[in-house]
């Protein structure tokens, strides 16, 4: 897609710092890491997110986060990772290229805010439950 920051990655029309690559997928260093070793891994094809890419696209980019998340065990001695995927400004995405997090974390790293958390009254968490169980397809 022209004028997609990640296709042109993908193009090598602007560089990249790759630390994994197949047929179908890559994964390259964040450019702003949270921590050192924060590596992005998309599908060469373009797709925008989460609720346009089809479920082997996404079964792609998981297997290859595990495969980065034990390299990284291994060559960084991280102390766990994190997998994150923005999906929509709403989500917090930013790059409109589908794109899984892969976050080295060390013990007592404190790179994340604390989530707020909200509450259910009465009916409403069985009701929402059903609401999106109703909607899947
Ligand atoms: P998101 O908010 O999930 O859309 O995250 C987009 C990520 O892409 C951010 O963490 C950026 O630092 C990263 N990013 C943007 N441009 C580049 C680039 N040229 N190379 C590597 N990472 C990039
Ligand atoms: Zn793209």
């Amino acid at each position: 897609m022209t004028d997609c920051i990640f296709c042109k990655i993908v193009a090598a029309e602007i560089p990249a710092s790759i630390v994994y690559e197949d047929e179908d997928i890559l994964a390259f260093l964040d450019i702003a890491p949270t921590n050192q070793g924060h590596t992005l891994v998309i599908p060469k094809l373009h797709v925008r997110n989460v609720f346009d890419a089809t479920p082997e696209t996404l079964g792609k980019m998981v297997t290859a986060g595990q495969k980065i998340a034990r390299g990284m065990q291994e060559a960084l001695s991280v102390d766990g990772v994190t997998l994150v995927m923005n999906n929509e400004p709403a989500g917090g995405q930013e790059v409109f290229h589908a794109h899984l997090h892969v976050i080295p974390r060390f013990e007592d790293d404190s790179i994340f805010v604390k989530p707020k958390h909200t509450t259910y009254e009465g009916e409403e968490m069985s009701m929402v439950a059903t609401k999106i169980k109703n909607a899947i397809v």
